[in-house]
């Protein structure tokens, strides 16, 4: 049974879901989750409790027993969302490139992804939400009514991700970030679990040149259709 009041929207690093997503969502009055939070914090878990993010078996452990709470943002300095992990606050931890760099890496593993598959569904199937990630349309809600994907050419999304890290006071290199940008797309891609990718059913849009307000206006055309 198709999942009516379910928007999903994947693609790769800085093209544009979470800030499409969260607007789509509050356009048309649904919950928003950013799944990629998720993995960022069983990332930001494993470093914090010292654990080596190749040992799969107590990274896995980590991800199995870890909370994640999503609110909406209780401070203006910029934030989304804030995100606590085992608690405590962790919105700005999540963005440092230490997660960044091993975010990739625990996402590949079989019992994180289940782990965070599960929470997601159980999200997702209650309905009247837009969730984004890489594998929502095609491994988390298959059966979503409205499926999108979002693709820009890297050198676009190296610089919207430059800006965005410049703006929040992050010391920034455009060229690193390009750099550590294609890495994660190279792993999340090519992994055999889940790999990202559109789903057959999926609408493409590219999001080069376009604001974020006429990629919004584009899906909306097609959900109205
Ligand atoms: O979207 P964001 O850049 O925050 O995602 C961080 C990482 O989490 C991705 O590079 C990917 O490795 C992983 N991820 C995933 N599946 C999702 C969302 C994120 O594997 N649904």
């Amino acid at each position: 049974m198709k999942l009516n009041n379910v928007i999903t929207i994947d693609g790769p690093v800085a093209s544009g879901k979470t800030t499409v997503g969260k607007k789509l969502a509050e356009m048309l009055d649904l919950q928003f989750l950013d799944t990629g939070v998720m993995y960022r914090a069983v990332a930001l878990a494993v470093v914090e409790a010292g654990i080596d993010p190749h040992n799969e078996e107590r990274v896995s452990e980590k991800a199995e027993n870890i909370q994640i709470e999503i609110f909406s943002p209780s401070q203006d300095d910029g934030r989304q969302y804030d995100v606590f992990v085992d608690g405590k606050d962790a919105t700005w931890k999540l963005r440092e490139d230490v997660v960044r760099d091993n975010v990739s890496l625990v996402s590949t593993y079989q019992r994180v992804r289940r782990a965070l598959t599960q929470k997601q569904r159980e999200i997702g199937e209650r309905g009247k939400i837009v969730m984004v990630g890489r594998d929502i349309g095609t491994v988390v809600l298959p059966d979503a009514a409205y499926k999108f994907f979002l693709v820009a050419s890297v050198e676009e999304r190296a610089r919207r991700r430059y800006l965005e890290d410049k703006a929040s006071g992050k010391k920034v290199d455009l060229a690193d970030i390009q750099h550590s940008l294609e890495e994660r797309d190279k792993v999340d891609s090519s992994r055999k679990l889940a790999p990202l990718k559109p789903a057959e059913d999926a609408v493409v849009i590219s999001t080069d040149h376009k604001t974020v307000d006429e990629v919004v206006e584009e899906i909306l055309s097609f959900i109205k259709e």
